[in-house]
């Protein structure tokens, strides 16, 4: 069976066929837009914040507000109960860290946007 045309279809034209008639030979040369990237905005806590609430104006909702904190095992903590693994201290003492103030980062959030605000590192 070599038909492959068969009476009543039309053949269809070579693919690029529609494209190339659509192209103007006039400008060989078409100029493609440029993306221009744009440089990175770099957001920054312009207020320092402490390991408490501190009253500040957030910088989205522009509303003047009292952080909310979030505290966070810093990496010390998990060196500190990586090292009483070490250490032979297992599940009770090394879990100290998680709960000791010295060891966490404070996370600050907008109460009213739940915005990020900064973080107190220790
Ligand atoms: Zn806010």
């Amino acid at each position: 069976m070599s038909g492959a045309y068969t009476p009543g279809t039309v053949p269809t034209a070579p693919y690029g066929w529609n494209q190339q008639t659509s192209v103007s030979p006039a400008s060989p040369y078409t100029p493609q837009p440029e993306f221009v990237k744009a440089p990175y905005e770099l957001i920054t806590t312009v207020v320092p914040v402490g390991p408490h609430s501190t009253r500040m104006v957030c910088s989205n909702c522009r509303k003047e507000i009292t952080t909310k904190i979030n505290k966070k095992p810093s990496t010390m903590a998990y060196i500190t109960s990586f090292l009483c693994c070490v250490f032979g201290c297992f599940w009770g003492p090394c879990l100290i860290p998680f709960c000791m103030d010295q060891c966490l980062n404070v996370e600050h959030k907008c109460p009213k946007c739940e915005v990020y605000l900064g973080q107190y590192i220790r």
